[in-house]
């Protein structure tokens, strides 16, 4: 088991014939994330460390993970101190940078170094990418059937989307479950929820945020960074994939991004999540500065349900969205 802070090129992990596991999924999926935070925080991490950091940290000695790969470039500048922390608990750490000016050389080294810690060859790693393509080409039919035909609820795209940064570690299983999700959503009804919405930012550690927006006769039609992590360039080389990948570069390819789905999915509004204690969240700066349609910004610190005031602010939203149409 490889766990991972976050989307790496898992074909070369899967090349290998390892199973890569994405420790923020596990973390937000166990039975008590709450209990992880308690642990973290017990063992030094303070008060104002994010919660997913104290949560990817708990996960990993939980499952007693013995190597993680660790994202010190391009994501969460936290990552590089938890990596320390990680390997004083015996922990082998296997870093990975993006560029953050998102050199293709650069890039291409980067992956060559990944590609010989776990002692493959790209022509393994070019039969996985070819096998994962089939996986990733019926996810962008369900984020079709979320955007262009209504059947797939906000919800579901973000679970089978973010759940692709690994697979859930089983490629095979999670095709079947796809498959069989997919035929059932082919049959559905559309639905005719009024108002469309945008997903902006890292997933969110709430639950029940999908649902509460859909009380409110309104619908996410695009998850932004959860796309991201599926990453669906299909007609482009594994380098170029991850060029193209938008989360750990600057912010003027996810505007870009943003911009192209406002268009094409046609978005009223866009809900922006930030993390409380991340450095992310300045980025709400450049979004609302760049982006011409509304914005809520909410924010999440630990694990558990929406509250009332987060929830009183998109029913507010959604109505100035409904009387702006
Ligand atoms: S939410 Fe922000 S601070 Fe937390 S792990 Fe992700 S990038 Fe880092």
């Amino acid at each position: 088991m490889i766990g991972l802070t976050t989307t790496v090129p898992v074909e070369i992990i899967y090349a290998a014939g390892l199973k890569p596991v994405d420790l923020n999924n596990l973390f937000i999926n166990s039975e008590n994330p709450g209990e992880l935070l308690r642990t973290a925080e017990a063992d030094g991490f303070s008060h104002n460390i994010c919660a997913w950091i104290k949560g990817i940290y708990a996960t990993v000695l939980l499952h007693r993970i013995e190597n993680v790969v660790a994202v010190t470039g391009g994501d969460c500048s936290n990552t590089v101190a938890l990596a320390e922390v990680l390997e004083r608990r015996g922990v082998r750490v296997i870093p990975f940078n993006y560029p953050l000016d998102r050199d293709r050389d650069a890039l291409v080294t980067e992956m060559e170094k990944f590609r010989k810690v776990f002692s493959v060859e790209w022509s393994d790693i070019e039969a996985v990418r070819k096998r994962l393509d089939r996986i990733r080409q019926k996810l962008v039919r369900l984020d079709e059937l979320t955007y262009r035909e209504n059947r797939v609820s906000g919800f579901e795209n973000h679970l089978y989307l973010v759940s692709s940064s690994d697979f859930n570690g089983e490629p095979d299983a999670f095709e079947h479950g796809l498959e069989l999700f997919l035929a059932e959503a082919e049959k559905r009804e559309e639905s005719r929820a009024g108002i469309r919405l945008g997903y902006l930012g890292v997933p969110p550690i709430l639950n029940g945020f999908y649902e509460v927006i859909e009380s409110f006769d309104a619908r996410v039609v695009y998850n932004e960074i959860q796309r991201q992590f599926s990453l669906p360039f299909l007609d482009r080389d594994l380098v170029d994939r991850y060029l193209s990948y938008t989360y750990p570069y600057d912010i003027k390819g996810r505007v870009r991004d943003i911009e192209k789905a406002i268009q094409e999915r046609h978005l009223d509004g866009l809900i922006h999540y930030t993390q409380t204690f991340c450095h992310r969240q300045i980025y709400d700066i450049v979004l609302r500065e760049a982006l011409e349609i509304p914005i809520l910004t909410l924010e999440g610190d630990r694990p558990g349900k929406v509250d009332s005031r987060t929830a009183f602010r998109i029913e507010t939203f959604v109505e100035m969205l409904r009387d702006n149409k």
